[in-house]
């Protein structure tokens, strides 16, 4: 009989689990694949605004998504790695712990808000990181129908967090505040598109500001002054949580395993890293943590863990970004185009067209772990491959009618 190696995976997010699945599904019959998360239900973070504004989404369930596959799900929390062991502790609640040998690791535990550089953030704002935040988060607004709602930062969360609140709860008034211009990677005329819509909204834009503190009834701005608010949510910067780093793991100053061009760790090889947790090199530079470049990873981690596997050569990871998908609320969208280094082309859709291309970007991953157990996705399926002036591939279906040049 032929030696299975165990495969641990830990974090069942948008990454883990297309890991696991990919793992099993490439490798069958070579391997035993072990999923671990703290929730038996699929995190959808991509629509973790819309939880947080009182939205009823579907629920997938992680024992159901991988039924049939032979992967193995423990709900628990990783807590540990044993790197010269090769065991995972897991915190499985009460007080019990269970521990986990591995052959392979890969590691996809993702990124949460980094609540820890201005003081006030972890005591009084909401996050977007998990679901129960963002259904207190929910009950809030719900209460304060007629308040004052903070959000800090102007990334592309921040954004669709704020034109959410503000389309679900009209008398809510809603300021964005940031250091830089909203969306300020996106190029110039889709930027505009954003700008109008946040002001069609009714959310008032304060940038160039810092937030120096968050109080329980509003945010001290860097110079002393205060801004009134009854809720705040803190969308800005992220970090992983240190469980990689206090094993010894070689990781970056963010918390994220820093792997080779096959995406082990440089320090520990028989560990992958993919999704947010993983500083990933590219040739324009380090990959920041979106689910489209996370996907390809988790695809890409299984091929070559399967081809270890097969005694055949590892394949290095290329990626190159395709867009920035921003919702504006339900009813309004810009998708911003872009190389593959991520900086923007000049086409973006607005509109009908964007909101479709948003939703079908948003409940693509739950659609493709379905075809991972049918089919062994490879990263090419998922993406383009890299180089500043690759070609977008997803294009075509919506046609050249929908793009603004
Ligand atoms: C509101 C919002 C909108 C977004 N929109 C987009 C978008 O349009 N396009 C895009 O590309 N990206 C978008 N992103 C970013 C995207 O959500 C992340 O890049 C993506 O979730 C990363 O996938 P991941 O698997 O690495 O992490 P996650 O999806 O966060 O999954 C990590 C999993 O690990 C689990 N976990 C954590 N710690 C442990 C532990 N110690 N033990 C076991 N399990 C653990 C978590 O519970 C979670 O289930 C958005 C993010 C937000 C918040």
């Amino acid at each position: 009989m032929a030696d299975i190696k165990k495969v641990i995976v830990i974090g069942a997010g948008y990454t883990g689990m297309l890991a696991a699945l990919g793992a099993a599904k490439r490798a069958k019959g070579r391997v035993h694949v072990t999923l671990v998360n703290p929730w038996e239900r699929f995190t959808e973070r991509l629509r973790m605004h819309q939880i947080a504004t009182g939205q009823k989404l579907a629920e997938h369930r992680i024992p159901d998504l991988v039924a049939g596959t032979g992967i193995d799900f423990v709900q628990g929390r990783a807590t540990g790695i044993d790197t010269a062991a090769h065991v995972v502790t897991v915190s499985t609640g009460d007080d019990s712990q269970v521990f986990l040998g591995y052959d392979t690791l890969v590691y996809a535990i993702g990124s949460t808000t980094d609540t820890g550089r201005v003081p006030g953030v972890a005591e009084h704002a909401f996050t977007l990181d998990a679901p129960q935040s963002a259904q207190d988060m929910a009950a809030h607004l719900a209460r304060r129908d007629n308040g004052e709602f903070l959000v800090c930062g102007a990334g592309l969360t921040g954004i669709e967090a704020a034109t959410e609140i503000a389309e679900s709860h009209p008398n809510v008034r809603v300021t964005l505040l940031s250091r830089g211009e909203p969306a300020a990677m996106m190029g110039a005329r889709a930027r505009a598109y954003l700008v109008a819509a946040l002001d069609r909204l009714g959310v008032s834009v304060r940038a160039g500001v810092s937030v120096t503190k968050v109080l329980p009834d509003g945010v001290e701005l860097e110079g002393g002054e205060f801004v009134a608010g009854d809720g705040c949510l803190w969308t800005t910067g992220v970090r992983v949580v240190p469980l990689a780093t206090e094993a010894g793991i070689a990781t970056d100053e963010h918390g994220r395993i820093r792997t080779d061009a096959m995406l082990r760790s440089v320090s520990h090889p028989e560990i992958y890293a993919v999704g947010d947790a993983a500083a990933i090199p590219q040739a324009y530079g380090v990959l920041h943590g979106t689910c489209q470049s996370g996907m390809p990873t988790a695809a890409h981690a299984a091929e070559n863990i399967a081809r270890q596997l097969q005694g055949k050569q590892l394949k290095p990871f290329r990626f190159g970004y395709l867009h920035q998908p921003v919702s504006l609320g339900r009813k309004d969208a810009v998708i911003q185009f872009t190389y593959g280094d991520d900086t923007p082309r000049r086409w973006y859709i607005t509109g009908r067209a964007a909101i479709f291309y948003k939703e079908t970007v948003s409940s693509s991953p739950v659609k493709t772990y379905g075809l991972a157990k049918r089919l062994a996705i490879s990263s090419r399926m998922l993406a383009t491959t890299g180089g500043k002036r690759n070609k977008p591939v997803a294009w075509g279906r919506f046609g050249p009618a929908s793009f603004t040049g």
